[in-house]
């Protein structure tokens, strides 16, 4: 997993460049998302930062992820009804465990690119995601110990 080191500052910078006020919850918002790829609900995303920022509302993180998905600094699809936000934004599929919820890249290079299929033409499409659902190494391995 491509692992990146972010700093406030550079956190600052994203957001500027993006025309986005620098706010102390947008800076741990957007470190949070880009020092590696990852996948979070807004609300698995205020759980995770709510001990670091106790004033920190559902709501500011909902509207601050849907700002960065909006600038194309993040991207997001919809996953049995959750708006899944992902920090990866280039081309790939997802491996999804149906035990414990774990999302995983699959990146693209041993896929072929996913294209709009043609029988969807009257809507207008903003991207999409193939989801390979399964189970994943730990849920695999314990369905056999139990087996
Ligand atoms: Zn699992
Ligand atoms: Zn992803």
């Amino acid at each position: 997993m491509e692992h990146r080191v972010w700093s406030e500052s550079i956190a600052s910078a994203l957001l500027r460049k993006h025309g986005l006020r620098v706010t102390s919850p947008r800076v741990a918002i957007s470190m949070t998302l880009l020092e590696q790829h990852c996948h979070y609900t807004a609300q698995q995303l205020h759980a995770k930062l709510v001990p670091l920022q106790p004033a920190l509302s559902p709501n500011t993180v909902y509207l601050t992820l849907n700002q960065l998905a909006a600038v194309g600094v993040i991207t997001r699809f919809k996953l049995s009804g959750n708006t899944i936000f992902d920090s990866n934004t280039t081309t790939h599929d997802h491996a999804l465990c149906r035990e414990c919820g774990r999302l995983e890249d699959l990146q693209s290079e041993a896929l072929d690119t996913p294209t709009s299929p043609a029988s969807i033409k009257e809507w207008v499409l903003e991207g999409g995601t193939r989801i390979w659902s399964g189970f994943c190494p730990t849920c695999n391995e314990s369905e056999n110990k139990t087996a």
